[in-house]
């Protein structure tokens, strides 16, 4: 395909993206999805997959070819936790031990994260849900391109759609980018609320980035305690 095929291929999937959003959100509101041919559905249906579960979902994205970070993965990272979860946390994309292990949020940054939501937030981390933009491990940790999100970003639409919560934590830029749908500036619009449809989404800090600047630590636990008291929780500690 000639560079303006796949300029056009982008587009009407942007299109469509919004246009899934749009019917997704009219749903929630108790309103009759649109009528759509049989052709229009099933394009739909191909590009946007509505499963039940998250197994379903799991099952249907399979061995994902979809993009060309498949040739460089050893484990695609779907996602895990609770598929009833208040709380879920949307990171940007596995590393090298998320790769290896198939599991979000395993490595440094993981375990940091671990411990914001235990030691800090005092739930359980099998209680809340931990997922990423993109499912594969892009090469040296790169930032993922826009073809890779565009591929794979209908995976976390359906995992938070299944889910459901009542917060998003959206970690770092490419996170909050995403469920914004908007450029997004982390040091200037982290820690004010956004929404993605009717969810809240809390913008923080990516715990990568706690590691390269400790003293970060401080805003995202303000973060936190927001989140906290969305949710009703205690906050027992002061930082
Ligand atoms: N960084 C991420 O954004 N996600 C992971 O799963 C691990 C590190």
């Amino acid at each position: 395909m000639n560079a303006q095929g796949e300029n056009s291929q982008r587009e009407l999937a942007d299109v469509v993206r919004h246009l899934r959003r749009l019917v997704v959100f009219d749903e929630s509101l108790g309103f009759e999805p649109p009528t759509l041919s049989p052709s229009a559905l099933s394009y739909l249906e191909r590009k946007h997959p509505r499963m039940g579960s998250l197994e379903n979902l799991r099952e249907y994205i399979g061995d994902c070819t979809k993009c060309k970070l498949c040739r460089g993965r050893k484990k695609l990272v779907f996602g895990e936790g609770s598929s009833k979860a208040r709380l879920v946390f949307v990171g940007e994309a596995p590393g090298r031990e998320e790769d290896i292990e198939g599991r979000p949020f395993v490595g440094e940054a993981g375990k940091l994260l671990t411990k914001i939501i235990e030691s800090g937030m005092g739930i359980g981390r099998k209680d809340v849900y931990i997922c990423n933009v993109i499912k594969c491990r892009p090469p040296n940790n790169r930032d993922p391109e826009k073809d890779e999100i565009e591929t794979c970003l209908p995976f976390l639409e359906e995992q938070i759609r299944i889910i459901n919560p009542e917060v998003i934590c959206a970690l770092g830029r490419i996170a909050a980018k995403e469920l914004s749908g908007r450029d997004f500036h982390m040091t200037k619009e982290r820690g004010q609320w956004f929404s993605y449809f009717d969810i809240p989404v809390m913008p923080t800090f990516h715990p990568a980035y706690l590691l390269r600047n400790p003293s970060a630590k401080r805003q995202v636990w303000e973060d936190a305690k927001k989140i906290m008291k969305h949710l009703g929780l205690e906050v027992k500690r002061n930082g």
